[in-house]
Order: structure tokens, then sequence, then C-alpha cells
């Protein structure tokens, strides 16, 4: 069947000031329907409530190329009792202890230093520095993550980051060497003001790292379901490079990480600093974007026909599976499953249930379809003929987890980037 060549959507209603640069945002990036809060985890009582549903309409600025959602909920609503306890993930444990070693031989951190870590959340990576005898600091809004972190004697401020922040912060001379904020960026609603507040906690010399989702990555491992209303926006190099400059800081050197689904863990400084010198890196990788053509505008076109794709053969398994009789569950219950269940319409009748490690989780359902999270135990209990890997992302280490599904002819099934059976 040929394929129709559609102009580009432009939105109907009236257009929204971009989130960096101010200019009218109206092209669309992808449209992917209504989902509920992803990191909100419905008890058994809240089950004959009714769910708040946000568009996940993601735009793309034609001027600076930042891809963005409209922020729908306040930040306060979305993070004040925020589900996601970073400790749970071994693999997620050992990136941040390499981080903080890697950090101390370069930047020659040492019980003089200072690091202060924006979204600290349970302390899960300032443990290691302290371990090491560099005095920190966290800062997490999250009053029941950051308890964990103080419970664990890590100093943690009770805040949303932003200038106000960082300036009070500053007025006590708790500047700092190095200030570090780790898939925080893409979460934040007033970019301006808390790339501004980053600024202004680095001490002359100072060093800023940040972690996030690289948006090339995104698109070209078809990472659609990374999308959801906790990230308001995505980040080109290209794009980081222009907020960085803006802000009087320059980007030093970048390095590509594996961590959920290819991120970019950037280093900056301010602009006047003379000791970090500008790493070829920074050119190759620009190069590289402007080479898959996220120079222009054009180049984010074709991303939503390809999530379309992905949607279509993992309903089609699915609908095979249930005809056939045979068991589905889940496992994990990361936030970005309501996307990628939203989206792809899968409920309680394709995937049975989820498993989660996290004793948050358990015993509550996912947003949105109520599919129950329960013990990994389960799973060993019920002997599912499938387990979909949810967090995609971490799938060597779930497999080898779960080798003990295959003593009943077991399979997994992981749906991104492309629908594949193990
Ligand atoms: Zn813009």
């Amino acid at each position: 069947m040929a394929t129709m060549t559609l102009p580009p959507q432009v939105r109907q209603t009236a257009s929204k000031p971009c989130r960096f640069c101010g200019h009218g945002v109206k092209r669309t990036f992808i449209d992917l329907g209504m989902s509920p809060l992803c990191e909100t985890y419905p008890s058994p009582a809240d089950l004959n409530r009714a769910e708040v549903y946000y568009p996940l309409h993601v735009q793309v600025c034609e001027k600076c190329f930042l891809v963005q959602l409209d922020e729908y909920e306040s930040p306060e609503n979305i993070f004040g009792e925020y589900a996601y306890f970073s400790s749970y993930s071994h693999s997620w444990l050992k990136h941040a202890e390499q981080y903080c070693d890697k950090m101390i031989r370069r930047f020659n951190l040492g019980d003089q230093s200072f690091a202060v870590e924006v979204a600290s959340n349970d302390g899960y990576l300032l443990q290691y520095f302290l371990q090491r005898g560099v005095p920190v600091l966290g800062i997490e809004p999250a009053a029941n993550v950051a308890e964990v972190a103080v419970e664990k004697g890590i100093p943690t401020l009770v805040r949303f980051f932003g200038t106000q922040a960082a300036k009070d912060l500053a007025a006590e001379g708790r500047c700092a060497d190095l200030v570090l904020g780790n898939n925080v960026l893409a979460q934040v609603p007033d970019l301006n003001d808390f790339v501004e507040g980053l600024k202004i906690m680095l001490k002359p010399e100072g060093v800023l790292t940040l972690e996030f989702p690289h948006l090339l990555r995104l698109i070209d491992r078809n990472e659609f379901d990374t999308i959801y209303h906790e990230h308001f926006s995505y980040f080109s190099m290209l794009t980081t490079v222009r907020i960085m400059e803006a802000h009087g800081m320059k980007v030093f050197d970048v390095e590509e990480l594996s961590t959920h689904g290819g991120s970019l863990r950037v280093y900056a400084c301010r602009t006047e600093s003379q000791t970090h010198d500008t790493q070829p890196n920074v050119r190759r990788l620009i190069a590289e974007e402007e080479g898959a053509g996220l120079g222009a505008v054009e180049g984010y076109e074709s991303f939503a026909r390809k999530v379309k794709q992905t949607k279509f053969a993992l309903v089609d398994f699915l609908l095979t599976a249930a005809q056939e009789g045979k068991s589905v569950a889940g496992y994990g219950a990361p936030g970005k499953s309501a996307t990628l269940l939203h989206y792809c319409g899968i409920g309680k009748d394709l995937i049975e249930y989820t498993v989660d490690r996290s004793p948050y989780k358990q015993g509550r359902f996912l947003p949105g379809t109520h599919i129950p999270i329960y013990h990994p135990d389960r799973i060993r209990e019920t002997e599912p003929n499938y387990v979909v890997i949810l967090p995609w992302n971490l799938k060597d280490e779930i497999m080898e987890q779960l080798q003990f599904i295959r003593k009943w002819g077991g399979r997994f099934v992981v749906p991104i980037p492309e629908l594949a059976i193990y």
C-alpha cells in the first residue's frame, strides 16, 4: 500500500512560547494521545476514583529545536511524593559509584572540595563521595525521598532548585567545585531559571555535569516511551550548547552513556573559566546530529511514522498470544511503561500483571491500566509463557536474573527499539 505524504502537522490552537527561547511553538514532533501521570501508582483504595489523563503531544521549536511538552500539572503535584527510589537498581548504583571515582580523579576532588547534587533522590550517588571524604550537599524536592538520604547521613535540603535556592546557598558561601544533575534537566518546567541557578552555584573554576537522555538516541533507537509528562524537554547536543551559552557557560566535554537508552553526560564551566579546554568530542557530536538532520526542523518528522509501526508489532504479538491461550506477565513498573501501554492501548486483558522489586510499588497498580504490581516471586509461582520487559534499558540484567523462566519454556519479550522475543 502506498503511503501518503502528509504535510507537517500544525497545531490549530494558539502556539505557546518555547521553554528556552520564547519563540511560538506550533510544530508536532509526536502525538502519543492521552495518558495519566506515570509516577502515580494507585493503591487498591484509589481504584474506584477518577484518574486524570493529560495529552502527550510533543512539539519542536522551529527556532532552537528544543523538543518539548506542555507542563500540564504543577511540579509539586508530580514530584511531591515521588515513588522512584534510585537505590533499587544495582546497575544504577554502579554507574553512580564509577561517576564519583571519575570526577575525583579528573578534577582532584578531596576533603577541601564541595559537591552539590540537584535532585539528589535518596542519596544513592552522594553516598560514594561521602565514603571517599568529599563533603556534599543534596537538594531534593520530594520530602519522603530526601528523608531516606538524611537517614543515611547525607546532608539534604528539601527544596525545588532554581535561581532563588542557588542565590541563598551562594550567599552562605556554599558554591561548589562540582555541581551535578542527573536526569533532572528534562523535568524542569522553568528551564532558564534552573540553568541560571546551576551557573550561580559554580565556583569560578567549578565544573557542572549534567546527564540526560539524548534526543538523537531517542529518535534513532525509537525510544518513544521515554516521553512522559514528567519529562518536559528533550535535548540534543546542539540545543544544549545553545542553552548553556545563553547562561554564561560553555560545554567543554561530553560523553555518551548507555543509561536510559542513550544519555549524554555534558561537562560545562563558566564561559570565562581558563582551566577547561574544549574537547573535540563536543564538535564531533554536534556534527553527528547535523548529519542526522537535527539542525533543520524537517529532520524531526520521520519519528512519528516509526513509532506507529512499533505499536502495531507489539499489539499484534500480544493479540496472537492471547488468542493462543498463552499467559503474559510484565516485569518492572517503570514510569515509561505508562506511555507504552496507553499509546498501544494495552491493558490487563493482554498483560495480566507485572512485578517490581520496589516495595513501594508492590500491592499497587500501574496508572490508568490498573495492571496489578506484585513482588517478583509471582513469576515463579505463576510460570507465565511470556515476560514483557518494560524497563527495556535494563533487559540484560533482568534476563539474567530471570533465567529460571527457561525451566518452563518461558520467553522474554522486549518491545523497543523493535519487538524482539528471546
Ligand atoms: Zn525555542
